[in-house]
């Protein structure tokens, strides 16, 4: 079975501008995506921090793009990211992900042999557990403060650690 190629990936995370109704958020709807994860872009849309910048990396996204990369509030994560689909992960390119990935320098994914998105999907959901991804993204955030590295995105590691404990 193939892995799921967004678990290697996260370059959309760490390439477009993540915003959507500001009542997805948990301080309406229960939840909802961490309102303290985002930021006020417009008097009805909010926007995930780290994302309205250049360059962009969301808040939530953890680990290394291109290497082990997954999202800490994937529960919970908006609309929007839900409906990114991965290329041919339904069957057809997704220009968004390609865009997305080239930026990266990663190459677009190629149209895959027989397999089962929905076997593969439930495994993603199971390893993005909320308990997993805490255990994950604390041992990133762990590795980050021995290393040093990216140190010139330390208000996301302080989130980070705020989020994944
Ligand atoms: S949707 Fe595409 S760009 Fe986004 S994480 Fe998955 S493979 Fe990467
Ligand atoms: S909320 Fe999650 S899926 Fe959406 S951009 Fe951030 S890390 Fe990616």
């Amino acid at each position: 079975m193939e892995a799921n190629p967004c678990l290697s990936c996260g370059a959309c995370c760490a390439h477009y501008r993540v915003s959507f109704y500001w009542g997805e958020t948990d301080d309406v709807t229960p939840n909802g995506v961490p309102a303290a994860l985002t930021d006020d872009l417009t008097p009805f849309r909010r926007v995930m921090k780290g994302t309205n910048q250049v360059p962009p990396r969301c808040i939530a996204l953890c680990g290394e793009i291109g290497q082990c990369a997954w999202c800490s509030i994937y529960e919970r994560r908006p609309q929007v990211c839900r409906d990114l689909p991965a290329s041919y992960s339904n069957g057809a390119a997704s220009e968004h992900c390609d865009k997305a990935r080239l930026a990266h320098g990663l190459p677009p994914l190629k149209k895959l042999g027989i397999r089962n998105f929905w076997v593969e999907r439930a495994i993603y959901d199971l390893l993005h557990s909320a308990l997993l991804s805490g255990v994950l993204c604390g041992l990133a955030s762990l590795r980050d403060t021995r290393t040093g590295a990216r140190k010139d995105a330390k208000p996301q590691r302080m989130y980070k650690e705020m989020i994944c404990q």
